[in-house]
């Protein structure tokens, strides 16, 4: 039995304890603030419930793994989940509104021929199985497995783009010329939409982006009802069942080395915790750890925050509203959610819902603030007669949460850019620590972030020749 020292207590980190926890090991999470979760937190007024992190979760079957792996009641015992069907709606800039069902191609196809012509459907599920093609030409080297050290490969991009006669093709295209050539007009904005959505600028994106759509559309899109930090709670509830230790407001100061390895933590009142290996939860640049040697860099530059506005609602929630609205923008996009959810209201005759925006570490100017209200009106008619309060949620709070520099909040990874949009491996160039949660590969969002959990629990437990569960 080792013991494992864990630095935060975010969702890539509780996934990591509870694993490490049942192969037996002693697993001590050491967090900088009072509770677990990290990014995935909750505000509380009145009797409205708001998620101020996460609203939705992707690939659901990371923690349906991590629920069989680690203990006798699955996910589902734990946690009411719902898949959001429809599962989005764009509103797009002239007014045309569409919306896309949860996990029905053909649904799907319909929804846009009706909204942009006959034809419009095959075009996008066309577009949508190359972007099958990248993913199940990269989901294992880029998801199930440690990052592999010719990781260069991984910086070709997969999506099988259209060639386009009589040009010399110099580089792969972009997600946003993808989108403009083989989709153009609407269908187009879509396409790009739902890879800004995830912080992503579309223009710097390779093509390969197309994946998160894929994704999506193939796996759906799940709430938790009652608010997604009830998936925290529930897999903090796993870590205490399978014992492992939590120490709250202990934030880390730095790795402990000795004899060319991680022999603990130097907390921040300068006191030591001894472990037989550390895993860095948290941004790693911020705790000046190693990273792999000859790897990917550490993310950092470039990678988005998030403003969200809480909004608190007089009138019930009307029976057809869509979970999930996009509302296009020229001055960005603007995601709406409003779950189908009566624990997060006071009574039916109140609504809860959140706007967000990706931004810089600056966040939006305050006046833009109350235009992003106008915007959000776009998606929910008498907003502004409706509205009873708002809170905002700026960058400050996100790195309060996390610890992440200007709150950044790091995607998942993307194949192709030459690795641009890849993460340092979960081992270190220092033996015995590793990385995990959003910094580490593949990447942030709850599901990758997940997926880091069943990595370093694997490369501490079987080895350094470990390439991931079968
Ligand atoms: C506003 C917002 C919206 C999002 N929307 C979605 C979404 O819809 N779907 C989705 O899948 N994902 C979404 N995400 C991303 C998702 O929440 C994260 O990727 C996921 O929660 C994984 O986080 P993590 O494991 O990297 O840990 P984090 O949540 O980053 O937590 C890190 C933890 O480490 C602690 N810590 C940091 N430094 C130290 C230190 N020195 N000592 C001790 N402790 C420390 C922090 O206090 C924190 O608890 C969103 C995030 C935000 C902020």
């Amino acid at each position: 039995m080792a013991r494992i020292a864990v630095i935060g207590a975010g969702m890539g980190a509780m996934a990591t304890a509870a694993r490490l926890a049942v192969a037996g090991h002693q697993v001590t999470v050491y967090e900088q603030g009072p509770t677990y979760g990290g990014a995935v937190g909750r505000y509380e007024r009145d009797g409205f419930v708001f998620d101020t992190g996460p609203g939705l979760l992707h690939l659901p079957a990371v923690y349906r793994d991590l629920f069989v792996k680690t203990g006798k009641r699955p996910l589902e015992d734990c946690v009411d989940l719902v898949q959001a069907d429809p599962a989005v709606r764009h509103v797009l800039p002239d007014g045309t509104a569409v919306t896309l069902p949860g996990t029905s191609r053909g649904g799907a196809a319909a929804a846009l021929d009706r909204a942009f012509g006959a034809g419009s459907g095959d075009r996008w599920n066309e577009v949508l199985n190359r972007a099958r093609d990248a993913w199940d030409a990269t989901r294992r080297p880029l998801l199930e497995e440690p990052l592999r050290p010719d990781w260069q490969v991984l910086g070709r991009d997969p999506y099988p783009a259209v060639r386009r006669s009589g040009l010399l093709r110099r580089r792969p295209p972009t997600l946003a010329e993808i989108a403009g050539r083989e989709l153009g007009g609407p269908l187009g904005e879509l396409l790009a939409a739902r890879v800004e959505a995830y912080g992503i600028d579309p223009a710097g994106a390779p093509a390969a982006a197309a994946v998160l759509p894929y994704m999506e559309q193939t796996f759906g899109s799940w709430y938790v009802r009652g608010g997604m930090r009830a998936l925290a709670t529930a897999v903090y509830e796993r870590c205490l069942e399978r014992k492992v230790s939590f120490s709250f407001d202990t934030p880390v100061r730095g790795v402990l080395e000795r004899g060319g390895r991680a022999a603990g933590l130097v907390l921040a009142d300068g006191t030591e915790a001894e472990a037989d290996h550390v895993v860095c939860a948290a941004d790693p640049r911020r705790l000046g750890v190693p990273l792999p040697p000859d790897g990917v860099p550490a993310r950092g530059t470039g990678v988005r925050s998030r403003c969200t506005l809480l909004l608190a609602l007089r009138g019930a929630r009307p029976e057809d509203a869509v979970h999930r609205t996009l509302v296009h923008s020229p001055g960005g996009l603007l995601t709406v959610l409003r779950p189908d959810d009566p624990g997060t209201r006071p009574d039916a005759a109140h609504e809860a819902l959140t706007v967000s925006l990706a931004c810089g570490p600056e966040g939006p100017a305050p006046d833009r603030v109350d235009g992003l209200l106008d915007l959000a009106a776009r998606a929910v008619p008498e907003l502004r007669e409706r509205l009873l309060w708002c809170e905002v949620r700026t960058p400050a709070d996100i790195e309060a949460a996390t610890g992440a520099a200007g709150g950044a909040v790091p995607p998942p990874a993307l194949a192709g850019a030459g690795g641009r949009l890849l993460y340092p491996g979960n081992s270190t160039a220092l033996p015995g620590l590793y990385l995990a949660g959003g910094w580490a590969h593949p990447g942030g969002g709850l599901a990758h972030a997940g997926m880091t959990g069943a990595l370093v629990a694997g490369l501490i437990v079987e080895g350094a020749g470990f390439r991931g569960s079968q």
